[in-house]
C-alpha cells in the first residue's frame, strides 16, 4: 500500500536540504519502486508568515494523516523577537507533543572518510556507529511539581521533579531492544541508580523488559561513567538507552565525536513507530539561500525513515551506501571540506547521491 510522507521543509536551509532529500526519494521511486506519496506542508517561521501560526491546523492534520514526517529545520533571525507562543520552535515542539513522539533516536556515525573532522584521535572514533535512544516526553523536563519558591527565611529555592512511570520506562526500553535487534543486539542502559530512586526503578524495569528479548545483551552503566566512556572508548557501544535529561547531554556529546553537524540525522518515534525525521542541526540562517549547506544529514534522515517507520531496509541501505560512495569520491560541502577534496554545493551533493543511487 502506498505510504504517505508529510514533507515540512520549514525555514532557512530547511528549504534547500529538504529539496535534495525529496530528489533522493523521487529517485528511489523511479529506480527501485519505492511506493510513497509526498505532501508538502508549512511549519515554523515560514508558516507563521503565511498563516499567523508556526503550526497551522492543516499541517498538524497532514502530519497526523501521514505514515512519517520529514522535517528540515525551523527558526531564524527574522522571527526571534516574536512572542514565544508563536516562535518557529513552537511548531516543532507542537508536532512532537501532539504526535506523542516519545522516543528520540540519535545515531552518532563517523564516516571513516571524515575521521579528521573529529577532535578525538582517528583511531578512537573511526568507524564509530552508536545509536542513542533518549526518552523524549517524560522525566525531569516534564515532572511536577516544578518552580522557584521563597522559603520562610526569604531565600529562594528552585526545584524540579524527576519522575518516570513503569509504562514510560518499558516502552522506551522496548524501542531500544527493537532497534538493537536490527543492529548488533547490544543495549547499554544508562542511569544513576546508585543515587536516584527513580532510575533504580528505571534499571529494574529495563531489566524486566529485556526478558522478552533473549537475543539482546543488556548492560547497565551509571551516567557519569557513560560520559567518560563515550570520550575514552566510544566504539564499545551499540545502542544506549536513557532518560530525557541524560540523553539530552549524552547525545550531544556523542554527536560531537563525529565533528560534523551537517552529517547527523535523527528520528522521533511514537508507540507505533510512526516518526518525524530531521537533521540534528538547525536552520543555519547564516548560510541560508546560498546553496552551500550540507544536505547529507537530511538525506540520511530519509534512510532512517525507511528503516524505522516504512520497514524498507533495502532502500535505507541504498541511501547509506550512496552517501558513502560520494564521500569516497572526495565530494565535500564546505562544512566537511578539507584540502585535496572537491568542494560542492548543496544541489551538487544531492545530484551526486542520486548518481550514486
Ligand atoms: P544551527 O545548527 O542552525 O547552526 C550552527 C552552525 O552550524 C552554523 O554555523 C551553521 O551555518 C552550521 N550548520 C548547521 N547545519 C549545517 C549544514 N547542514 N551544513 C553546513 N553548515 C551547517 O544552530 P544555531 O545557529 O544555533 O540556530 C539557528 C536557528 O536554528 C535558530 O533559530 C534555532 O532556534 C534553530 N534551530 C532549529 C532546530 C530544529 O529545527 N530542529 C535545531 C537547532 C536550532
Amino acid at each position: 500500500m502506498t505510504k504517505k510522507i508529510a514533507v515540512l521543509p520549514g525555514d532557512g536551509i530547511g528549504q534547500e536540504i529538504v529539496a535534495e532529500a525529496v530528489k533522493v526519494i523521487e529517485r528511489l521511486k523511479t529506480a527501485y519502486g519505492l511506493d510513497v506519496e509526498l505532501e508538502q506542508g508549512l511549519v515554523g517561521g515560514t508558516a507563521y508568515d503565511e498563516t499567523g501560526s508556526p503550526l497551522p491546523q492543516e499541517t498538524l492534520q497532514l502530519a497526523k494523516d501521514s505514515d512519517a514526517i520529514l522535517l528540515g529545520a525551523v527558526g531564524g533571525y527574522k522571527w526571534e523577537s516574536l512572542d514565544i507562543a508563536v516562535r518557529p520552535e513552537k511548531g516543532l515542539l507542537g508536532l512532537r507533543a501532539e504526535l506523542a513522539l516519545f522516543a528520540n533516536l540519535r545515531p552518532a556515525i563517523l564516516y571513516p572518510q571524515l575521521a579528521d573532522a573529529s577532535t578525538l584521535k582517528p583511531e578512537v572514533v573511526s568507524g564509530l556507529d552508536i545509536m542513542i535512544v533518549r526518552e523524549l516526553t517524560g522525566g525531569i523536563y516534564f515532572g511536577q511539581p516544578r518552580g522557584v519558591r521563597t522559603l520562610d527565611n526569604g531565600e529562594r529555592e528552585g526545584y524540579n521533579t524527576l519522575v518516570y512511570r513503569e509504562s514510560e520506562i518499558s516502552r522506551i526500553a522496548k524501542v531500544a531492544f527493537d532497534i538493537a535487534s536490527k543492529r548488533d543486539n547490544r543495549v547499554c542502559s544508562v542511569d544513576k541508580a546508585n543515587v536516584l530512586e527513580c532510575t533504580e526503578l528505571w534499571r529494574e524495569v529495563v531489566t524486566k523488559e529485556a526478558q522478552g528479548f533473549s537475543h539482546i545483551e543488556l548492560s547497565h552503566m551509571y551516567v557519569d561513567n557513560a560520559a567518560m566512556q563515550l570520550v575514552r572508548e566510544p566504539k564499545q557501544f551499540d545502542v544506549m538507552v536513557t532518560t530525557n535529561m541524560f540523553g539530552d547531554i549524552l547525545s550531544d556529546c556523542a554527536a560531537m565525536l563525529t565533528g560534523s553537524i551537517g552529517m547527523l540525522p535523527s528520528a522521533s518515534l511514537d508507540i507505533n513507530s510512526k516518526g518525524m525525521y530531521e537533521p540534528i542541526h538547525g536552520s543555519a540562517p547564516d548560510i541560508a539561500g546560498q546553496n552551500v549547506a550540507n544536505p547529507l544529514a537530511t538525506i540520511l534522515s530519509v534512510a532512517m525513515m525507511l528503516r524505522y517507520s516504512l520497514n524498507d531496509a533495502d532502500n535505507a541501505t541504498r541511501i547509506e551506501a550512496a552517501v558513502n560512495k560520494v564521500l569516497d569520491n572526495g565530494l565535500r560541502t564546505q562544512d566537511i571540506y578539507s584540502d585535496g577534496m572537491k568542494k560542492v554545493s548543496t544541489s551538487e551533493m544531492g545530484d551526486a547521491v542520486i548518481a550514486a543511487l
